[in-house]
């Protein structure tokens, strides 16, 4: 059968993946056992989420943000006597169907129709109803304590989670994996973002946990790395636009999805209007006076970097 794969990262702290399905698919979550139990994030697979619920029966489930692979479970398990926990600038995603289209698709009649299809009966979206929200918060949980840091821009109200006693960051969708930072919908900022992974870059961690890439030892160095990434993207389409190439060449080449060619439809229509909402929010910033306007102590750290990325 099935299971939920439990990793130990410290006592009554666990890694939870899903097991068959990659976590790059689906995500990753955490379990804290401590004075009171707490899963964030679990699973987007319904049928391990409410097993494993149905096990372990938590106290409280938190959502990192709304995006679906991060809040899709809160939907299918068992919630009597359980507190749910939703970001306070995402309250409207949780409860109103028609909110959640107006921060993703916006106001485009056929995406959006399209979109609510998807969410309705592939997906079968349904409104979460008494959740209570966070913003910056602390829960003690007896031998130790759960930071909530608010870390928008992925998303308005997505958040990371600090446990200082063990020195664990779960980062969630930051993007410290391979393919970097992801903004793709129209109420992701890049500004946020960086400003987030910034003030993540000060935690004292020792494990970076994130949604879909795993466990890293290096925090400092993967967050880092990050954080160049927004700067080289800037660099590169900025020098693209500077030569004349279009718009749609761009969001065709790809701003994060690089090989659209491969992905069938109705997904490869979602991930080329991501990509055309990343570039709409990286000329945002450009026309504002780029990254180095906003940044120029973490422009002049990479300040290397950005001029080897790109040609002239
Ligand atoms: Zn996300």
């Amino acid at each position: 059968m099935k299971e939920m794969l439990q990793k130990k990262l410290d006592t009554g702290i666990f890694y939870l993946e899903p097991g068959e399905t990659p976590i790059h698919i689906t995500s990753a979550g955490l379990m804290l056992c401590g004075r009171k139990k707490i899963f964030i994030d679990i699973s987007m697979e319904g049928e391990l989420s409410e097993q494993l619920v149905l096990r372990e029966n938590p106290d409280i489930l938190i959502a990192s943000h709304y995006h679906l692979d991060h809040s899709l479970w809160l939907r299918r398990v068992e919630k009597d006597n359980r507190e749910v926990w939703a970001p306070h600038k995402e309250e409207g995603y949780f409860s109103d169907i028609e909110h959640f289209l107006d921060g993703t698709v916006g106001y485009e009649s056929q995406l959006r129709d399209q979109f609510r299809t998807v969410l309705k009966f592939f997906l079968k979206w349904e409104p979460v109803e008494g959740f209570r929200t966070f913003s910056e918060e602390k829960v003690d949980l007896g031998d130790f304590t759960l930071h909530i840091i608010p870390s928008p821009g992925h998303s308005p109200g997505h958040s990371a989670f600090y446990i200082p006693e063990r020195k664990i960051l779960f980062c969630c969708d930051i993007g410290v994996g391979q393919y970097g930072p992801w903004y793709g919908w129209r109420d992701s900022s890049i500004l946020e973002h960086v400003d987030s992974v910034l003030r993540l870059r000060t935690i004292e961690a020792q494990a970076l946990v994130s949604s879909h890439d795993g466990i890293f030892t290096n925090p400092y160095e993967k967050l880092t790395d990050l954080l160049r990434e927004f700067f080289i993207r800037e660099a590169k389409i900025s020098e693209a636009l500077e030569k004349g190439i279009s718009r749609e060449k761009l969001v065709e080449d790809g701003i994060y999805f690089k090989s659209k060619h491969k992905v069938s439809e109705p997904q490869r229509t979602f991930i080329t209007v991501q990509d055309e909402n990343m570039l709409n929010h990286h000329m945002k910033v450009i026309q504002e006076g780029g990254l180095r306007t906003f940044f120029p102590d973490i422009w002049q750290e990479f300040e290397k970097d950005i001029k080897n990325s790109v040609s002239t």
